[in-house]
């Protein structure tokens, strides 16, 4: 067994606000749904800690909150007239500052303590504490720019945490990896032209934000070469994941030696994710999850963080979740996927995994990765 922490608090599975039908705001020819919301509702993850009380992984882990993220670590990566602006809209009944992020009242305070669970957890992996640690921060924090909300992301969590990090010394060199389907735009944005943090993205090419993720995209000024993205296309399933982390991803880590593995851990390239035409399956996130074991063990003497991102099928992400933390601790409980024949049988064809491995061989020569 390692020692795996798992950061999380019920008052993160109350933030709310807007009145949305799926990702489409309410009006016009939009039908209210009757069990109405964005798909970032809290059912996902609170489903996700159901489970693993249910099956007592919860008691293999060391379970704790955090304090929230205070205004010095929030400032290192967002101003404090967008911080102003969130917390006077939250004080006053909530509202909408960017794209597709709405909150209610009270929503700053949850959103900082969102960004405080990611913050607690890499602080204390680097601090020695723990072995590894997962934060179950919502609302998440990818998407999210420094002035700019956006995807359902209020605060820049992973990246107000690895700031953190850096202002105390705790570290220079991070990977920050993120398989969330979606791109994380927030993240490269932050250290878009700093040499010390790679950011690498795989994510389903023009799903969101329909206009970032291209490969050409590889860092700014000093940054010049630490951010790697992986579009790939739609249909895309277990195999193109396992062959991008083999083939891609695992040779970038490697040459940047980090002291750390961040991974923004997004659940919506699951087959059944209602955002997304991916393929994966829980066994995807466990294979991926044992890979970058393997790889932190190699490489930062098993230094591993992870934030919740995306995932919105209510049903599976709690056992692609449950997958995860099972291999981050070792633990011996087990929750079986429910639906692993039938999305094994799901995968793409012979003709298919050849273009998307095809795709990953032009993507590799473009990237000048051997
Ligand atoms: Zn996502």
């Amino acid at each position: 067994m390692r020692k795996t922490g798992f950061f999380w608090d019920e008052k993160c599975f109350w933030h709310s606000g807007g009145n949305y039908a799926g990702n489409l705001p309410v009006g016009g020819l939009v039908q209210p749904l009757a069990a109405g919301g964005l798909p970032e509702n809290p059912e996902t993850k609170r489903r996700l800690k159901n489970l693993m009380d249910v099956t007592g992984l919860t008691q293999d882990l060391i379970t704790q909150t955090a304090e929230n993220a205070d205004h010095e670590m929030l400032t290192r990566v967002h101003p404090a007239s967008y911080l102003e602006a969130f917390r006077q809209a939250s004080d006053t009944g909530g509202g909408e500052l960017g794209l597709r992020t709405p909150f209610g009242p009270g929503g700053y305070e949850i959103a900082t303590l969102s960004a405080g669970l990611s913050v607690a957890a890499l602080e204390a992996v680097l601090r020695g504490k723990l072995d590894n640690a997962y934060a179950l921060s919502r609302p998440p924090g990818h998407h999210c720019l420094p002035d700019f909300p956006n995807g359902f992301c209020l605060l820049a969590n992973l990246s107000i945490a690895i700031r953190n990090a850096q202002a105390k010394g705790l570290a220079k060199r991070f990977v920050v990896l993120d398989w969330d389907v979606h791109h994380g735009n927030g993240t490269e944005a932050v250290f878009i032209d700093d040499p010390d943090v790679l950011t690498i993205s795989i994510h389903q090419e023009r799903n969101y934000p329909l206009d970032t993720g291209d490969a050409q995209v590889r860092g700014e000024g000093a940054g010049q070469g630490t951010n790697m993205n992986i579009p790939l296309p739609p249909g895309a399933g277990h195999a193109t994941y396992m062959e991008a982390m083999e083939r891609l991803v695992y040779p970038a880590i490697r040459a940047h030696e980090p002291e750390v593995i961040v991974i923004a851990n997004g659940y919506d390239a699951a087959l059944i994710d209602p955002l997304s035409c991916m393929l994966a399956t829980a066994d995807t996130f466990r294979q991926m999850t044992r890979l970058v074991m393997a790889w932190a063990d190699d490489l930062c003497d098993g230094r591993l963080m992870m934030a919740h991102e995306g995932g919105y099928s209510e049903v599976y992400v709690p056992f692609c979740g449950h997958a995860v933390l099972e291999e981050m601790s070792a633990s011996k409980r087990h929750a079986p996927d429910p639906l692993a024949e039938t999305f094994a049988a799901r995968q793409p064809n012979a003709a298919a995994e050849a273009f998307f491995s095809s795709q990953l061989a032009d993507l590799a020569t473009f990237l000048n990765v051997t």
